[in-house]
């Protein structure tokens, strides 16, 4: 605490990223990157634009500021996904897009002469929620998932300030069908709250049913779904975002962003971005080997007795059948091995697991049977 601090800045609890360690080689499967490469593609867009600034070629310049409307970029997402440029954004990884959101579509108590209602969301999800609440003052609302961690939609289906949820959910892996969302954002229509559904795991759901609410949009005006390329494009680096929705709900993103930050993402990101989108069939592959791993892992580690929750994302939410979440990810991590634990009622005994290569998978299976043992 600094007396410097304002009122919100001491009344923050910050979101904490999985580590990144700088010091020790781990393997690493505690932040869902993906463990394959970008596509080549995106490799030869960046260097042009590098290569673009040295021979000084017209619109490639470094020392000139991006394109603050992303114009490139969000014309190659409306392209693979089938809708228009204005119903695209783009931003600095989909966290900014969600902050945006927040700011944008749901109200906070200190807008406004009436309290307003609060917004729903998990008891267990994406930990970034309640943390974006926080910074905009925006009231919330958990509401517990069932015993396995399903989402019962009723409970969705009642007045309030807004709603968001991931599909797949985070850290559960967990799906809901698509006919699911659906029915929340209609009856939420009728009150004119938004829906965002953060579909930053969508790419390895195979789960019949289960599928991205983008097509959806036209039909579901107070939709909003929110992608990453950090998972499925294997560019957590790039640090790249993007919501599609209906194109009042992207100039209510577009105003908030430029009253905060005009340029969001570098003409490195935006070329980078641009190939990555423009190029399914190689991440169409990549994920593919990730979803089969994914399942071959999920089927020894139950054989094993583990419970293992069924995953519809890159990571898989299991509980080790003989020794505490603490005691197994110490274990792990002695052995090298990095996953995500949450220290959280209900979850404490579970660790979330990326899913690496098949290499990395056989050696995370090796030690999850040595610390079984012992
Ligand atoms: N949503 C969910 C559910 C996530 O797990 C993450 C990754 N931590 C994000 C959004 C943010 O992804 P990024 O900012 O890298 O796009």
């Amino acid at each position: 605490m600094s007396i410097y601090w304002n009122e919100r800045v001491k009344n923050l609890s910050p979101y904490v990223p999985g580590e990144q360690p700088r010091d020790r080689k781990f393997i690493k499967l505690n932040t869902n990157e993906n463990p394959y490469p970008p596509s080549p593609k995106v490799m030869a867009a960046i260097s042009n634009t590098i290569a673009a600034e040295k021979a000084d070629t017209a619109g490639a310049k470094l020392r000139l500021y991006p394109d603050p409307a992303c114009t490139d970029l969000r014309e190659a997402i409306a392209a693979r996904y089938h809708v228009k440029r204005e119903q695209v954004f783009a931003g600095n990884g989909s966290d900014e897009v969600l902050a945006f959101a927040f700011a944008a579509f749901f109200n906070s108590n200190t807008v406004g002469s009436n309290a307003a209602l609060p917004i729903l969301f998990p008891d267990i999800t994406y930990s970034f929620y309640p943390v974006y609440a926080g910074l905009w003052d925006v009231p919330f609302r958990t509401i517990p998932l069932a015993e396995d961690f399903s989402i019962n939609i009723d409970d969705y289906k009642i007045p309030c300030g807004g709603v968001i949820f991931s599909n797949p959910n985070a850290p559960t892996g967990l799906a809901l069908p698509l006919n699911s969302i659906l029915s929340i954002a209609d009856y939420q229509k009728n009150s004119n709250c938004v829906v965002i559904v953060d579909e930053a795991y969508i790419a390895f759901a195979n789960t019949p049913g289960v599928e991205s609410a983008v097509p959806h949009i036209n039909d579901h005006p107070n939709l909003l779904t929110v992608h990453t390329l950090s998972k499925s494009a294997s560019l957590a680096g790039l640090r790249v975002g993007f919501a599609i929705g209906n194109e009042e709900l992207i100039e209510g993103l577009c105003r908030i962003r430029d009253s905060f930050n005009s340029y969001t993402l570098d003409r490195l990101a935006l070329a980078g971005a641009a190939a990555a989108v423009s190029d399914a069939s190689y991440y169409d592959e990549i994920n593919g080997r990730v979803i089969a791993t994914r399942d071959r892992v999920s089927v020894v580690l139950s054989v094993q007795g583990f419970d293992v929750i069924p995953s519809s994302a890159n990571f898989i939410f299991i509980r080790f059948p003989n020794k505490t979440g603490s005691a197994a990810f110490a274990a792990l991590r002695e052995k090298g091995i990095l996953v995500r634990h949450f220290n959280k009622e209900r979850i404490a005994d579970y660790l979330r697991v990326s899913i690496g290569t098949d290499a990395e998978m056989d050696s995370f299976l090796e030690a999850c049977e040595e610390i079984g043992r012992s």
